[in-house]
């Protein structure tokens, strides 16, 4: 069977990893989560002093760019990538309200996104993956036989995002999950490198009042179309 690239972009916390994840599964294809990738560079950025109160020192970040590894390793039990940064496993570390606090405005720094971009491409060289971002459809694969363009309203995606990471043990507040949400769509859609925007040939999908059952059916039903197009 002829194998693809998906791409499906949107804005934060709209569930496309996990509509990517289930598809993925379900086809026997390689998910790549490429926010991750922004998130692991926050990290390191985090850790190394790069990021401070009076702003980000990009010649420091820029010097370092080098000596920054990321990579996915399938887990075993679950078969989805985990997140490593330089042999590390960050898949919590890069979750963390701190990290997604700062991660908007590294990734809007251009050789921070070359980089990252330049990877994406290598991971999906020989196709058969699905890998969710803001740019993919536009910039990281723009000949990407299904691209999907998913967004909900803020308030619904804040409330998404505090149900996820109270069920994982963080304390958090819906105002400052909100706040985050619209201050990272915010800088995403303006930012002069690649910004979040729908491609012209994306097929859109507000899942505000959908079940992930019923968004996984719709996305499976445009794979199909396509595989049997
Ligand atoms: O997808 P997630 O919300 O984890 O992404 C974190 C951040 O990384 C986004 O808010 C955005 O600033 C950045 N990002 C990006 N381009 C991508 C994926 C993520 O700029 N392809």
């Amino acid at each position: 069977m002829k194998k693809i690239v998906i791409a499906i972009d949107g804005f934060s916390s709209c569930g496309k990893s996990t509509m990517a994840k289930e598809l993925a599964k379900k086809i026997g294809y390689i998910y790549i989560d490429s926010g991750a990738m922004y998130r692991a560079v926050t990290l390191f950025a985090l850790e190394n002093g790069i990021i401070s109160d009076t702003g980000i020192d990009t010649d420091k970040l820029k010097s370092l760019m080098n000596s920054i590894n990321i990579e996915f390793r399938l887990d075993p039990v679950t078969h989805l990538p985990i997140t490593y940064l330089n042999g590390k496993n960050v898949e919590k570390e890069i979750r963390t309200m701190l990290v997604s606090n700062n991660v908007s405005k590294i990734s809007a720094i251009p050789f921070v996104r070359h980089l990252m971009v330049e990877l994406q491409q290598k991971l999906g060289e020989k196709k058969g993956i699905v890998m969710d971002g803001r740019d993919i459809g536009t910039t990281v694969f723009p000949d990407a036989e299904l691209k999907i363009f998913v967004t909900a309203s803020a308030e619904v995606r804040a409330q998404r995002r505090v149900d996820e990471m109270i069920s994982k043990g963080e304390k958090v507040s819906f105002a400052e999950v909100l706040e985050n949400v619209k201050s990272r769509d915010h800088i995403d859609q303006t930012r002069e490198e690649s910004p979040l925007k729908m491609a012209e040939d994306a097929i859109e999908l507000d899942n505000s009042y959908m079940t992930i059952s019923q968004q996984d059916e719709w996305l499976e039903k445009h794979f199909n179309d396509i595989i049997n197009s």
